[in-house]
């Protein structure tokens, strides 16, 4: 059954991709399909009833948001599994424990998740849940027909048993767990030589300097950054090493977001989710999503506020998929770091991008860089280069920092380089960070 729903939900995937001619037509298709979710989902959880009490299903655009918090306050009632709080904690606990990584509860997988903004988060996936994203994926990821052989290695934090469930004999997975360090992954790597490989960017850094070192030998055809934000300019590094796209999947314990067309552009994943906008700024194309995914059942995310920004891409996409390109993807919005204004008392709040660009425009050779705000008009930044032209980086840097100041009309903040740069090995790698409360 569960191996059945995967194929379907593959084919479904695919077909869907061509079926849709223009913008409208998939909206209006999306309607429809949200209208008979909401059919199943208001029955069934108290916590969407009381909030379409006095909306008609026809208005679900115009609900109020839904953000993890209120998912966590009022966890029981949000779920449509009688799942309680307290179970399911206590579930996601004990499994944590003995590092049993797909604890079920009455036939539903509890997990648990840290967040960047420190909200510890609990989601609950059924097998139908699964096999849809299975087998979704599959359609998306595979750069050929599903009966050709593949070879996927995959970096995750552990064997996550939503992966296990799609292997076959044509299709083989591999799990390399993220706790192992990467270079001691290299030589069953290399015996694998993955026709695709799923990482995080640190760990493709990583992989992309054993590789040049002769220590890890791979010639892979589809190469996807999950998990952390891939920085443009690890982005070109990647590139140059592997002689490929990098391709992108956007997705978290929220669900299976988005993924890059065969040109590189990501799209999100309008077959499954609809998404809406909050702007931060509509001039530049910056926004959260607001998303409403109309396939997942079991822990319902209507009108579901993400603190992810994302940048819209104007030009169309050459592909020509009606599915909304993004430009890029940015950290959390925590990241966003702040400087006091030049001619207030207020501070100016800037984007983490426009600080990543600052490195971007510097011609000399940034190998790795990190910046940190340990409390607002101050930068430390974690850099390392090219050895002989140091400190004409360092200059260029604060040139571009100054130019920053001077765009956002900030006091230019006092900086103190260093020297030393540690890839995190456990955290999401981050290049630009502002100190927790
Ligand atoms: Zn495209």
């Amino acid at each position: 059954m569960f191996k059945l729903r995967i194929v379907w939900e593959y084919i479904r995937t695919l077909v869907l991709k061509n079926r849709f001619n223009s913008r409208e037509a998939l909206l209006k298709w999306q309607e429809k399909k949200i209208k008979r979710h909401l059919q199943w989902v208001l029955p069934r959880s108290a916590y969407y009833r009381k909030r379409f009490e006095t909306l008609g299903i026809g208005r679900w655009r115009e609900l109020p948001v839904s953000e993890k918090r209120d998912m966590m306050a009022e966890f029981s009632d949000f779920n449509t599994a009688q799942i309680t709080r307290d179970e399911a904690l206590s579930t996601a606990l004990e499994a944590e424990q003995s590092r049993d990584f797909s604890p079920e509860l009455r036939g539903v997988t509890v997990g648990l998740s840290s967040g960047t903004s420190g909200h510890r988060g609990l989601f609950l996936v059924s097998a139908r849940d699964r096999a849809i994203h299975a087998g979704s994926m599959l359609a998306s990821v595979l750069p050929g027909p599903i009966w050709n052989r593949n070879r996927v290695a995959f970096f995750l934090r552990a064997n996550s048993n939503l992966y296990s469930s799609s292997a076959s004999s044509r299709l083989q997975f591999q799990f390399f767990d993220l706790m192992i360090p990467v270079k001691d992954h290299a030589k069953r790597l290399s015996d694998l030589n993955p026709t695709i490989v799923f990482a995080p960017p640190s760990v493709l850094i990583e992989l992309a300097k054993l590789q040049q070192a002769g220590a890890v030998m791979i010639h892979p055809k589809r190469i996807y950054s999950v998990a952390e934000v891939l920085d443009p300019l690890d982005q070109a590094n990647l590139e140059r090493v592997f002689k490929q796209t990098i391709h992108q999947v956007y997705q978290c314990t929220e669900g299976f977001l988005g993924i890059t067309c065969q040109e590189g552009t990501l799209h999100l994943n309008e077959t499954s989710v609809a998404f809406q906008m909050e702007w931060i700024d509509e001039a530049s194309g910056k926004f959260h999503p607001i998303l409403t995914d109309f396939r997942r059942r079991t822990q319902p995310m209507i009108r579901y506020l993400m603190n992810d920004i994302l940048t819209l891409r104007r030009d169309p996409c050459p592909c020509g998929s009606p599915e909304l390109a993004i430009e890029m993807i940015e950290g959390r919005a925590d990241d966003v770091l702040e400087f006091p204004a030049l001619s207030s008392e207020s501070m100016v709040s800037v984007l983490p991008d426009f600080v990543r660009r600052c490195f971007l425009y510097v011609d000399s050779g940034v190998e790795e860089y990190r910046v940190y705000q340990p409390r607002p008009g101050h930068l430390e930044i974690y850099l390392q280069c090219k050895s002989a032209g140091r400190s004409v980086t360092e200059q260029e840097i604060q040139a571009e920092i100054v130019k920053l100041a001077h765009k956002f009309q900030f006091k230019i903040p006092t900086i103190e380089f260093q020297s030393e740069f540690v890839l995190p090995k456990m955290t999401k790698l981050r290049r630009v960070e502002k100190a927790r409360p």
